[in-house]
């Protein structure tokens, strides 16, 4: 293993119960996606990847670890 791999905490997945600000959908999503995360209702972005952590678009109700 390299330095690098201490340096960054490998980050925590999660489940989370997010709220799409457009529409009001609740919907659960990865906290950790790959993919850019849509709204099933109104195709709103819900979630977007960068490279960790999502940057999350909605309102977060719920994180399940
Ligand atoms: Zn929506």
């Amino acid at each position: 293993m390299t330095e690098w791999n201490k340096l960054i905490p490998k980050p925590r997945s999660k489940f989370l119960r997010v709220k799409c600000l457009k529409c009001g959908n609740e919907q659960l999503l990865y906290s950790n996606p790959v993919n850019k995360v849509i709204c099933n209702v109104c195709n709103e972005t819900l979630a977007e990847p960068t490279g960790g952590r999502a940057k999350i678009k909605g309102e977060i109700l719920t994180a399940f670890e």
